[in-house]
């Protein structure tokens, strides 16, 4: 079914396809794909390359990026034809970061971290929104605790009231995989090693058996909600463990 608009139709229960049609078919190139490649944003790029060949993906080049990553994207743009736009961080930015740290000084402090996390991906990700109108990234509540209460469709707060689509948020890990296994969508070398969760290379590590997925991610901090890079800033939950969806008006949906 089409999403005619936000407030007529339950986006909670709209398929993934469904959200991306609706939303490439409003803003065209005022919204774009934002992923690191892990297993959700391929399964999103594989489905936004289906409904819009034309479709923009955007990805954050940190600069500690792992090899396995660039090929994955050498891959993607072979593969679907799509032209990757790679967003990098303020080079003075970061001079400043390690000169004043060093260029390991993550594994010093949370506060460190999140320090280096500003400078190579928030800052970068907040350039990139300008100008548009609605980003779709693969978000799923059972990803971490702290991503629970993600919803379909977001109001995004931190970046001036654009849409945040998170049209896979009610999906399963497993159904992930199914479908890549199922469209054979190329992913990431690291999921073969152990990885069930990847991002910079000195900040991420395979996971055991019996960890949590995103175990993996600033594997020497202590696990909790603070685990998260400050792309995704979650706004408090309804009593449901979900966000309300907003309501379609000239208000809310950007035009
Ligand atoms: S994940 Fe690690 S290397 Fe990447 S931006 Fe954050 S702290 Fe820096």
């Amino acid at each position: 079914m089409y999403l005619e608009t936000l407030s007529s139709k339950d986006a909670e229960s709209e398929r993934p396809e469904e959200v991306l049609e609706w939303a490439f078919g409003r803003w065209q190139r005022r919204v774009a794909l934002f992923t690191a490649f892990q297993a959700e944003g391929m399964v999103l790029v594989d489905m936004a390359r289906r409904i819009d060949p034309d479709v923009r993906v955007v990805t954050i080049d940190t600069g500690r990026l792992p090899e396995e990553t660039f090929r994955l994207i050498e891959e993607v743009r072979e593969r679907y034809g799509l032209a990757v736009e790679i967003v990098t961080p303020d080079a003075g930015e970061v001079a400043e970061l390690v000169a004043g740290g060093g260029p390991n000084l993550f594994y010093r402090s949370v506060a460190d971290r999140r320090a280096c996390c500003r400078v190579r991906k928030v800052a970068p990700l907040r350039r990139a929104l300008s100008g548009l109108a609605a980003w779709i990234t693969g978000q799923r509540r059972d990803q971490a605790p702290s991503r629970a209460g993600v919803g379909v469709v977001e109001a995004d707060a931190e970046h001036g009231g654009i849409l945040k689509l998170n049209p896979l948020a009610y999906w399963t890990w497993e159904e992930v995989w199914d479908y890549i296994r199922l469209h054979e969508v190329p992913y990431h070398r690291f999921y073969d090693r152990g990885y069930t969760s990847i991002g910079c290379a000195p900040c991420t590590r395979a996971v055991r058996p019996w960890e949590d997925r995103r175990a993996g991610r600033w594997w020497w901090e202590e696990p909790g909600a603070h685990k998260e890079c400050g792309l995704h800033v979650q706004a408090p939950a309804a009593k449901n463990g979900r966000r309300p969806l907003p309501q379609a008006s000239a208000a809310t949906v950007p035009a």
